[in-house]
């Protein structure tokens, strides 16, 4: 039984889908206009592995995932008019690196991933039953949701109205009958990226986008809802408002998931990491996704995660050790305890832990493949882009200077081999090599 500690109820629970063989579950997804941070990296991994598990105890065809793509926002037009260019060419851009990045920490694509300018059509039509209910107004060529109309409104948050409005930080407005009523549609002047509507031409505001897609790919109620922990409001509470006023009080979703922030500042940065903090700068100074991944994975999903030089360099330790551990082995059965860690509202430092128990290699390897880990043999992980027939032609003269006792020649190979990152390990089989 998987458990999940669910944001809304404010507790751990049973993990009960409303049908076993449709999981549906949404994570708001990426606004692309710049590369990702490793911030943003957290909760495509998280999810990615809860979705592992999901599939682990339901079947491999029993979960939708959506992750949407905001493709059209203010900061996207910013980034398109300082580089003069239309917001397709920015937005095209930044969701292939998103991929490319995301790919390089094992994380699978989503079932589905809706771009938001391709769901105008639903988002308009959602707005037009808000309107019909009484639950939002048209104003100056916006329209608002009127929070006053929701008693329910501040349900996820647990906040009252005037802790909503000081941290929404959120605009008076002359078309604003309340200062917490937020965005549905906004005009766009005739240069700005924008569609038709019964209000004008105009643009979405970004809580619709996640309620139109969740309603048209997945249902009026999904069973998980996930995001960061900076989502939760306004922007998941404005999501609950808008889905269940325009379904007649169902609720947008049964089980709400947060993961906690990446913590860039409580241990000093260290010179070489610097301000480096996206997977593309990390993998280009010669990090591995995955070892990436594993440090994402080293805290509970919850809890705030120290990013700091050392959390990498133990990654990559644990993983060397896992990958010694693991050989070539083919992957066997899924050890139980590993599950069971998992299935503790996703507990990865405890599976981590657990995983560096096992002895047996084949449940290994398969044990890991649940948190996205060991996907590689070990040859590749240890020796994966070298030069091999150039390193063995190396080792060989090397044994060689050894056999005259021209030890200083010996010495040299063994140390240019080292200034290439390549480390020779002499045991009573010969010598045998591995990257660094
Ligand atoms: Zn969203």
């Amino acid at each position: 039984m998987i458990r999940l500690y669910d944001t809304l109820t404010r507790r751990k629970r049973d993990f009960v889908p409303a049908d076993p063989k449709r999981i549906t579950m949404y994570v708001c997804g990426p606004t692309v206009y710049g590369r990702a941070h490793i911030g943003n990296a957290r909760p495509a991994v998280v999810f990615d592995t809860l979705a592992r598990l999901i599939r682990h105890e339901f079947g491999p065809d029993s979960l939708i995932y959506a992750r949407n793509v905001t493709d059209v926002d203010d900061k996207i037009i910013a980034a398109a008019e300082a580089e003069g260019v239309d917001p397709s060419v920015i937005t095209e851009r930044y969701e292939r690196h998103y991929l490319e990045d995301m790919g390089a920490l094992g994380v699978a694509p989503p079932t589905i991933a809706p771009r938001a300018t391709e769901e105008i059509g639903p988002m308009i039509a959602m707005i037009e039953k808000l309107l019909a209910g009484g639950y939002a107004y048209a104003a100056q060529g916006h329209v608002l949701f009127d929070v006053t109309k929701d008693p329910a409104y501040g349900i996820l948050s647990h906040r009252d109205r005037e802790q909503m409005i000081a941290g929404a930080r959120v605009e008076v407005a002359p078309y604003k009958r309340d200062p917490a009523d937020f965005v549905l549609w906004k005009p766009s002047d005739p240069d700005v990226i924008g569609w038709d509507s019964p209000w004008g031409r105009g643009r979405p505001g970004w809580h619709l986008e996640c309620s139109a897609m969740i309603e048209r790919h997945l249902g009026e109620t999904i069973d998980i809802h996930g995001g960061g922990l900076d989502l939760i409001f306004p922007h998941h509470e404005n999501e609950i408002a808008q889905s269940r006023c325009a379904h007649g009080g169902a609720a947008l979703a049964r089980y709400w998931v947060h993961n906690g922030f990446v913590d860039f500042g409580s241990e000093k940065m260290s010179k070489s990491l610097g301000n480096v903090v996206t997977p593309a700068e990390l993998l280009a100074q010669g990090h591995k996704g995955e070892t990436l991944r594993l440090a994402l994975l080293s805290a509970h999903y919850r809890s705030p995660l120290p990013w700091t030089e050392t959390l990498i360099d133990q990654s990559k330790t644990v993983l060397d050790r896992l990958y010694r551990a693991a050989g070539d082995a083919e992957a066997g059965e899924i050890d139980a305890e590993v599950v069971e860690a998992l299935s503790d509202d996703l507990n990865t430092p405890a599976a981590l832990t657990r995983l560096q128990a096992i002895d047996d290699a084949a449940t290994l390897k398969a044990s890991a493949s649940l948190l996205g880990l060991l996907g590689s043999g070990a040859d590749e992980w240890f020796r994966g882009g070298a030069d091999e027939s150039g390193i063995e032609a190396k080792i060989a003269e090397r044994a060689q200077a050894k056999a005259n006792r021209d030890f200083a020649i010996a010495d040299r190979i063994r140390d240019e081999l080292k200034a290439e990152g390549i480390v020779l390990e002499d045991g009573p089989g010969g010598t045998t090599w591995r990257k660094e």
